[in-house]
């Protein structure tokens, strides 16, 4: 069959769920499938997965996209990999057993050996090396939890019995029935252990957090050819030729392939990825330095700011205060208010993250009076997700000295155009939202489709990207001030809450 009759397959391996979704040659989705699984919380603060639950729901995932569109294995050109990034993984070599459930990139148990690192004088060092903040976000301190508090794991590592990997080398390791234990360079970048320069795992941190070298998956580009499918699944053998943490994957899938474009993913958090080119920005605003990518011998760096809780707010008006049905109800509950009445909602419900990277800030909703509604709370926590990405905004252009042209928006949220056009409003940058819902997946295929010659090359894709809706800033610039002032004010008071107390 000739290549650009066939399709893409996207593995989208997400915090909540596992997705499958078939892209063709024009970059349009022919099926999804998608299955939540169980999330843990065997403590406060603590979150897990099951790996082989991860695995399983993603490889049935599979399996039901193909027959959902009549497919079989001849019609699949190649496969791309976007995953959750820094969980992390810990399995046997052998038996291909992990020896502990994964920890969730939002599990904060080693946020104090975090801190204990900082007073100890570690945070430049590892800067200026990962580009990362020290923080328990991370997947070095998750390791070796594991190989301090799992009994027998410390020695059989130091035997060399074990491997360690992020989500794109579990499943990569599951799709070829444990041949192939590799990682790419965007998921590696998150590790804390990698040397974005020198682009090698980093002997100095790896002996800071003794993690035997002899764990660690080899780092690979983001589009070539890394192996062939071995699993049952599909009965011949399929390029995976594609592989990104999914916050690159959407940057590469929004076609933010010039430096100085942005785009932000509005999801359970909000991630905000800014390519800076060739060179590695460090940031003076405590945002992450990450590589976008790596594609054939050329490496892209990125600035990355991430928002702990962005729609999880909504999530949390809904499911644990009960003030609202659905997510989508909220657009209009904000619409039917003029303002927000001097309502501010602080959702740093986790912490927050960037640019304050204060874990023990609390959620805050302060201004409260007697003609507060449950309008200008729905209100105030939409607002509340836009100004945490406004003040991410404004780290980045204080980084790199000039203003975006457009935000180029994705994720479950971006369906709100009241949260769209307020972020326009309060950020006066246009906020652009695409056809194409689906970026992380897409990234991913179109970093696998390029490995195979099934795309040619960026220029083609670029073709691809078409728009839905641009929200200009209609508020008035001195409006814009004021909520921003009272907002500041706001975040001001939850900062290092628990901490206090
Ligand atoms: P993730 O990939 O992080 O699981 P999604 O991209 O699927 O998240 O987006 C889901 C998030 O978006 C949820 O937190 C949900 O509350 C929020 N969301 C979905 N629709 C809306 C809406 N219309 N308005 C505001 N938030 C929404």
């Amino acid at each position: 069959m000739e290549l650009k009759n066939r399709y893409v397959l996207a593995i989208d391996q997400g915090t909540t769920s596992s997705r499958a979704i078939l892209f063709n040659h024009q970059g349009e989705t022919v099926t999804l499938a998608q299955k939540t699984f169980q999330q843990y919380f065997p403590k406060p603060g603590w979150v897990e997965h099951d790996p082989n639950e991860i695995w399983y729901t993603q490889s049935s995932v599979i399996t039901e996209a193909m027959a959902k569109a009549d497919l079989t294995d001849e019609h699949i050109a190649c496969i791309g990999i976007a995953n959750q990034r820094e969980t992390t993984i810990v399995w046997d070599r052998e038996t291909g057993f992990p020896v502990y459930n994964a920890i969730v990139w939002q599990d904060r148990r080693t946020a104090d050996y975090c801190e204990d690192l900082k007073a100890k004088g570690y945070a430049s060092m590892i800067r200026e090396k990962t580009g990362l903040v020290i923080d328990a976000y991370f997947s070095a301190t998750k390791i070796r939890w594991i190989l301090d508090h799992v009994k027998g794991v410390r020695e059989r590592a130091e035997r060399g019995e074990l491997c360690f990997g992020t989500v794109d080398s579990w499943l990569v390791w599951k799709l070829t029935r444990g041949t192939k234990h590799i990682t790419d360079i965007t998921n590696a970048s998150r590790t804390m252990l990698f040397n974005i320069h020198t682009q090698e795992w980093d002997q100095e941190l790896l002996d800071l957090f003794q993690i035997p070298s002899s764990m660690m998956p080899e780092v690979k580009s983001c589009s070539e050819v890394y192996c062939e499918t071995s699993t049952p699944i599909f009965k011949n053998g399929i390029p995976v030729s594609g592989m990104a943490g999914d916050q690159q994957a959407a940057l590469f899938g929004q076609l933010c392939t010039d430096i100085g474009m942005i785009k932000t993913t509005y999801g359970t958090g909000c991630f905000m990825v800014l390519n800076t080119g060739d060179k590695p920005v460090l940031s003076q605003n405590n945002l992450l330095t990450t590589v976008a990518w790596k594609v054939g011998d050329k490496v892209t760096y990125a600035l990355e700011g991430s928002v702990f809780v962005g729609g999880a707010v909504i999530q949390w008006l809904r499911d644990e205060l009960g003030l609202i049905q659905s997510a989508a109800i909220t657009e209009q509950l904000a619409l039917s208010v003029p303002d927000n009445g001097g309502v501010y909602f602080v959702p740093a419900l986790t912490g927050l993250g960037a640019p304050y990277w204060d874990q023990y800030a609390r959620g805050a909703i302060i201004g409260i009076t007697r003609g507060t509604s449950a309008a200008h709370l729905t209100r105030a926590a939409l607002e509340g997700i836009c100004y945490q990405v406004y003040d991410v905004l404004k780290a980045m252009e204080s980084d790199i000295h000039t203003q975006p042209k457009e935000i180029r928006v994705d994720g479950g949220a971006i369906a709100n155009n009241f949260l769209m056009q307020f972020q326009a409003d309060i950020s006066r940058c246009p906020v652009v939202r695409p056809h194409v819902l689906e970026t992380t997946a897409l990234g991913a295929a179109y970093l696998a489709g390029l490995a195979v010659g099934y795309w040619k090359d960026i220029e083609e894709l670029r073709e691809q990207w078409s728009l839905d809706r641009v929200f200009n800033a209609e508020m008035k610039q001195e409006e814009a001030d004021v909520l921003l002032a009272d907002w500041h004010k706001a975040v001001g008071r939850s900062l290092k809450w628990k901490a206090e107390n």
